[in-house]
């Protein structure tokens, strides 16, 4: 996807702060964090959402969420606990439209349930 931020940002053709990436994911903090820890784990191909996951994908959504753990552990924030949210659709209140995981921590979070 050519308009894409997130893809550019795998490609490197935006500037992020990445902190972790390999072959199938990519990881970077977000530009607005909500909290001390805020890191996106974004597909490095472009999936739009959860919709668009097909059981092909199944390998590459597991991978989200175990580089997701593995990074609140290098964060510090593995003891204290954390949330992993991904926003889907317009009433899921997603904004950009490449699957990611947000991984927030670092102080107490609101129920989320609101
Ligand atoms: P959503 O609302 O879709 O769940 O989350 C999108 C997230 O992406 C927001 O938290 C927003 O701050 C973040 N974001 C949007 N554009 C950029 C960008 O260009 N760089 C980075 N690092 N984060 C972005
Ligand atoms: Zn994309």
């Amino acid at each position: 996807m050519s308009d894409c931020v997130f893809c550019k940002i795998v490609k490197n053709e935006v500037s992020a702060s990445i902190v972790y990436h390999d072959e199938q994911v990519t990881a970077f903090r977000d530009i607005h964090p909500v909290a001390p820890t805020h890191i996106l784990i974004v597909p490095n191909k472009h999936i739009h959402s959860v919709s668009g996951l097909t059981t092909e994908d199944e390998a590459l959504a597991g991978h989200l969420l175990t580089v997701a753990g593995r990074l609140a552990s290098q964060e510090g924030i593995a003891q204290s606990g954390y949330r992993i949210i991904t926003n889907t659709g317009a009433h899921g209140g997603q904004t950009v439209f490449h699957l990611h995981v947000h991984l927030i921590g670092g102080q107490p979070m609101r129920h989320p349930m609101g």
